[in-house]
């Protein structure tokens, strides 16, 4: 997926480490959680609104943030043949030290104490992960592969961050829309995601109490709003 080289030292892509806390975190998304998958969903449902909220809130002082995309919104869509899962908002979105920081180098506020709230009883940890705000790793309870490509409301350069959840991450310049879209590669066992039926249902539950609107794009394969990266 690096495909555009680089051509000067911002712009080159770099691959980073995962802060340990992070690193312990994905091995407990990918390897011990497994009932009760689909809340990665409310997860990243849960992210976007916040994001669109937070623009919201930063356009009261500066209006021409919203530009000419001023309608807030959560777009989820998929791809049943490429099986990805993608959930975007047009919200703040993220520079690229926000991305490195917020997605990977800096510990999460209740990590460790999640950690400790452990019972090994799979419904209630899972039930967890929401609590302590250690939403976005749940992605790999479901995705073999992770691309994130956003872009900071009021800046030109957009951020794609990419990793499969073990070790490390990459990140690099990449073109995006404002705000942040987030895209699932679904492993095997999870590919009942890229299926209009099941993820209706899902994105039902939990968009239910979402004040913004979420939208699931058209069921063709690629529409306009394509699933890929
Ligand atoms: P939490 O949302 O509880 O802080 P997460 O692990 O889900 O924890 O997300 C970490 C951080 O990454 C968030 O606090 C936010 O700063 C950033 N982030 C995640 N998703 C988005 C998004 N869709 N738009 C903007 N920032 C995001």
């Amino acid at each position: 997926m690096t495909d555009a080289g680089p051509t000067h030292t911002d712009m080159a892509a770099e691959t980073l480490g995962f802060q340990t806390e992070a690193r312990q975190l994905l091995h407990l998304m990918v390897h011990s959680l497994y009932s009760n998958r689909e809340i990665f969903l409310r997860e990243l449902i849960s992210n976007a609104s916040d994001a669109i909220d937070r623009l919201r809130f930063a356009a009261l002082s500066d209006d021409g943030l919203l530009g000419d995309d001023p309608e807030l919104r959560i777009r989820i869509a998929f791809d049943a043949d490429e099986k990805t899962l993608c959930v975007a908002d047009n919200g703040i979105g993220m520079t690229r030290e926000e991305v490195v920081e917020n997605l990977g180098t800096i510990a999460r506020s209740g990590t460790a104490e999640f950690f400790g709230s452990l019972t090994g009883d799979q419904q209630k940890d899972a039930q967890l992960i929401g609590q302590f705000g250690v939403g976005f790793y749940s992605a790999f309870m479901v995705a073999d592969e992770v691309t994130v490509l956003t872009r900071k409301a009021g800046t030109e350069t957009g951020t794609r961050w990419s990793s499969r959840g073990e070790d490390e991450f990459t990140v690099e310049e990449a073109e995006a829309e404002r705000g942040t879209r987030v895209v699932l590669q679904l492993k095997s066992d999870a590919h009942d995601f890229a299926e209009a039926f099941r993820l209706r249902s899902v994105v039902r539950k939990y968009s239910d109490h979402i004040a913004v609107p979420v939208v699931m794009a058209g069921e063709a394969a690629d529409g306009d709003d394509d699933a890929a990266p």
